[in-house]
């Protein structure tokens, strides 16, 4: 009895040790198990390691044309990436898209639309054979007066008549009409196919100008900035000048400075595809100047000199247009850059329409040029004439088509020739 009951104690002295050290390994268990989510729900931010980073399409700067491109200037935080103005915002952005480079030669046949077809030989266009229209209707105008013979008052009628229906407006056409009198009074003109030879010479004086599309110097990343309506052929013309460019062996940036418009940025991307071009463009609605500058910095540092730089044309917010122009010209000067062109590219069919538009873009953003596009169309051509005369700014380039290879240098003699042969 005795024993069974010693037998019994012992027992249950075992089964009370082994509970309490279960229990006690499982409290262990559990504590450290809590404590380790604890700690890392309770770890500052900074120690933990930072979240993975999607593959980055970035080469460093030097890296062969064709590999993947890198914004300089990406990996740190937004607000470093552009400049901001005096006392204004910053705008936190996500980094700019970057097109990477080709790096094969430019075939022709990228450029004519069907390839298939096989590579076209592209010509420059000549105005004689562009400006059909323009010259009809000049040429109907002017038909009575060359068929009168003698110069008189009803010559002078019609000679006024002719050059307001064409579009060179009525102050120039005043002008104009007051400096052929001076030289039919001074030269004894008699005739009235006189009066049309002195006034190829006057008009062809009016229109000489400038051409030259000036560079930054050495080191220095020339932005060409272009402005304009929209609709003119900002974005067209931009991807005839890179074509340009190209072809005379020069790399180029485009960059996306219209991003009001997302089909705009993709139109300009299409043409750095096509002329091999780089392509830097932002978010919709974002900062149009750190784009440009985020451009410059892409090209500065790849030894790229030049940045053809669009704009908008029209905003979706009630910022004043004009003023968000003034803001990405100051920010597209800062070095590396520097902006050497302000292009105003007009729409020749709107006529005088475009004169107005002009004098504003030349007040707001110091206008270097003029791109006249669209004068294979309906345009009648004087619009070119009360431009420089009435705003002193030279027409450097034409558009003269919709194609790649549709644009030229503006020559003053051929393009009078062409509006105005002689007989
Ligand atoms: P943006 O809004 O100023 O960028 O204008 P786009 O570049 O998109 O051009 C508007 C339209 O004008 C497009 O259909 C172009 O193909 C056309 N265009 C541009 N330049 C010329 C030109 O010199 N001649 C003709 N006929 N069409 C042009």
């Amino acid at each position: 009895m005795l024993l069974a009951l010693i037998i019994v104690v012992c027992v249950a002295v075992v089964l009370l040790v082994g509970f309490g050290t279960f229990t006690a390994v499982s409290r262990g268990r559990s504590r450290r198990g809590l404590e380790r989510e604890r700690g890392a729900g309770t770890r500052p931010a900074a120690l933990r390691a930072p979240p993975a980073r999607p593959p980055s399409p970035a080469a460093p700067p030097g890296a062969p044309v064709g590999a993947p491109a890198q914004v300089p200037g990406a990996e740190a935080p937004p607000e470093v990436r552009a400049p901001p103005e005096a006392g204004a915002p910053v705008e936190a952005e996500a980094p700019p898209e970057v097109a990477p480079l080709r790096e094969e030669p430019l075939a022709e046949a990228d450029l004519v639309a069907g390839a298939e077809a096989g590579p076209e030989v592209l010509e420059r266009p000549r105005f004689r054979d562009r400006l059909g229209k323009a010259r009809s209707l000049f040429a109907d105008q002017l038909a009575g007066l060359r068929r009168r013979g003698k110069l008189d008052q009803q010559s002078w009628d019609e000679l006024e008549d002719a050059l307001v229906l064409a579009d060179v407006g009525i102050t120039t056409t005043e002008e104009l009409l007051k400096d052929l009198k001076e030289t039919a009074r001074q030269d004894n003109l008699s005739t009235s196919e006189q009066l049309v030879g002195a006034l190829r010479e006057e008009l062809v004086s009016r229109l000489e100008g400038e051409r030259e599309l000036h560079d930054a110097g050495p080191g220095v990343t020339t932005v060409w900035l272009f402005v304009g309506v929209n609709g003119v052929g900002k974005t067209t013309t931009i991807g005839k000048v890179a074509l340009r460019e190209e072809r005379d062996g020069r790399r180029v940036v485009l960059a996306a400075g219209d991003t009001f418009r997302a089909a705009a940025a993709d139109q300009l991307g299409l043409w750095a595809e096509r002329v091999n071009a780089g392509f830097v463009r932002g978010n919709e609605g974002g900062d149009p100047g750190a784009v440009v500058f985020d451009a410059v910095q892409h090209a500065n540092a790849r030894g790229i000199s030049l940045v053809l730089a669009d704009t908008a044309g029209r905003l979706h917010t009630k910022v004043n247009l004009m003023e968000e122009l003034k803001k990405v010209r100051r920010v597209a000067d800062r070095p590396p850059g520097s902006v050497t062109e302000v292009l105003l590219v007009i729409d020749a069919t709107t006529g005088q329409n475009g004169l107005v538009q002009a004098r504003q873009f030349t007040e707001a953003v110091g206008v270097t040029g003029v791109v006249l596009t669209k004068l294979d169309g309906t345009a009648k051509g004087g619009i070119a004439v009360a431009i420089t005369s009435e705003l002193g700014i030279p027409i450097k380039l034409v558009g003269l088509g919709e194609g790649p290879e549709d644009l030229v240098t503006f020559d003053a003699r051929e393009f009078v020739d062409a509006l105005l042969p002689a007989e």
